[in-house]
């Protein structure tokens, strides 16, 4: 049988980290089986619909390399695969359920319910609609909800993460299946969606198991065979107490590629949020996952969000790419994240530099405040030689000496090549008698002004004779 799976986002906003992990198993479970991943927009609640936020989805999911084979943009047999524009399917199907008596229109108002809520909470007992069914309900037309009509009854089921699950008859209840406006519940639309759609594996976060015995009655009353059910443990807060939200920190994820972080590190990074395959393994390509993945090894308890290591696991993306890609598959990552004064450099020049760096760098924005002085003067004289923290034991006379004996020794050099350059600091060693990082440091700094730099030898390659050398004398000049 084909697996067919889907990522169901309600258009609210953006998509958000703790959010994005139901699209990426479902992806990793329709590839491995060459199976099917459905893409459908559930904006049947208009009053949380948010302009572009569809757009945005399907650009996060683009980003990230999650392709889907029906839904929105690519079509395919079974659309619409926007909810709002299924009403008709969802009619039909509700007329199933009057036809054999499982749902009923309800002309309860508001104020009604509310007074028998009040009721259960006086009475100190579970509120539960079935008890107050109205006895004469009216033909079912539009402006009058539709209600299911449950039974009361007991329920077994397996959940493919949380395992056998089993529920009691005080969990189901007679719940609104079409709303006054016309548009179906979530409840109710999913459930025909997955069935008109074919989907095998509904995989969802964890929050909807405790409504899963009053899907799985309507699955019954409308003889649909139940699909097998993924329930996705969340993602907690770093502190592990509650679920992750905004407050936590937790960003959109285009924030995150906003910020420099590899749509790789993402991916490896969530899919082994609360999942492993059962080795010590951490650097997982998206092929590897799809080959890797299983339902059986999702953990059942949530999962801390922890962006220190989301952070290390892109520094382990950013040299990965560099060492079996190259640098220029690197540099076509980088456009945006180059600091301001870059722009009137030369791809070339920016490959070179990112080739000193790269294995620095933890994101890609980092760019922006450590290669400044590759591309700008950082204007240094020797007020800011004296008064930084890394130089403090040389003295000012010292400074001076040491300088002029680089000025010389550099100058003097003719390929100005990484070896020749290490082999002349080596000698400047030697003949001053100071140590790498007294002397060393005063270079770096006095060429940079920054407090750490890639190795020394290949800091002036890149900057060229001529500029480290017109910034050496421009601070030796101001003695
Ligand atoms: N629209 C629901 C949500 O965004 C989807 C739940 C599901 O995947 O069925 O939470």
């Amino acid at each position: 049988m084909e697996i067919i799976t889907r990522f169901a986002p309600s258009p609210t906003g953006y998509i958000h980290i703790g959010n994005v992990r139901s699209a990426i198993y479902p992806y990793l479970v329709a590839r491995q089986s060459n199976g099917k991943m459905i893409l459908r927009i559930e904006d049947t609640d208009r009053a949380r619909f948010v302009d572009g936020a569809t757009e945005l989805i399907e650009d996060t999911l683009e980003w990230l390399g999650i392709n889907w084979d029906e839904g929105p943009i690519v079509g395919g047999q079974n659309g619409p695969y926007f909810q709002s524009e299924r009403q008709e399917i969802y009619h039909k199907w509700a007329k199933k359920l009057i036809e054999s008596g499982r749902a009923y229109a309800d002309p309860t108002t508001p104020e009604e319910i509310e007074a028998y809520r009040k009721e259960c909470t006086e009475k100190k007992i579970p509120f539960l609609y079935r008890n107050f069914r109205p006895k004469n309900t009216p033909e079912w037309k539009p402006g009058i909800p539709l209600r299911f009509k449950s039974e009361p009854k007991e329920y077994a089921w397996h959940d493919e993460v949380m395992g056998d699950m089993h529920s009691g008859p005080e969990v189901l209840d007679d719940i609104i299946l079409i709303k006054k406006d016309g548009y179906p519940t979530y409840n109710f639309a999913h459930i025909v969606d997955d069935a008109e759609m074919g989907v095998t594996h509904v995989m969802r976060g964890v929050e909807y198991l405790s409504s899963t015995p009053n899907y799985l009655a309507i699955y019954e009353a409308l003889n649909l065979k139940r699909p097998k059910l993924v329930s996705l443990p969340h993602i907690l807060a770093p502190q592990g107490n509650k679920k992750l939200g905004k407050r936590d920190g937790a960003k959109s994820v285009t924030e995150y590629r906003d910020d420099g972080i590899l749509a790789e590190a993402m991916m490896n990074y969530l899919a082994s949020l609360g999942w492993n395959d059962g080795t010590e393994q951490e650097i997982y390509t998206k092929e590897e996952l799809i080959r890797k993945f299983s339902l059986d090894r999702i953990q059942t308890s949530g999962a801390r969000y922890d962006e220190t290591k989301l952070l290390w696991l892109n520094g382990q993306w950013i040299r990965k790419i560099f060492t079996e890609q190259g640098a220029e598959a690197l540099y076509a990552r980088t456009e945006n994240f180059w600091p301001e004064s870059a722009k009137s450099y030369s791809d070339e020049y920016k490959i070179k530099v990112l080739s000193i760096i790269y294995d620095r760098l933890k994101t890609l924005s980092d760019l922006r405040n450590m290669t400044n002085y590759f591309f700008e003067d950082p204007r240094i004289d020797l007020d800011m030689i004296i008064n930084n923290k890394f130089l403090k034991k040389i003295s000012e006379s010292e400074i001076e000496s040491l300088l002029k004996q680089t000025i010389a020794k550099l100058t003097d050099i003719e390929k100005w090549d990484e070896d020749d350059l290490q082999n002349a600091l080596n000698e400047l060693l030697l003949e001053t008698g100071k140590k790498p990082a007294e002397l060393f440091s005063l270079i770096r700094i006095a060429i940079s002004f920054a407090p750490f730099s890639p190795a020394l030898n290949l800091t002036l390659n890149v900057l060229g004779k001529e500029t480290s050398l017109a910034r050496l004398n421009s601070v030796a000049r101001s003695i």
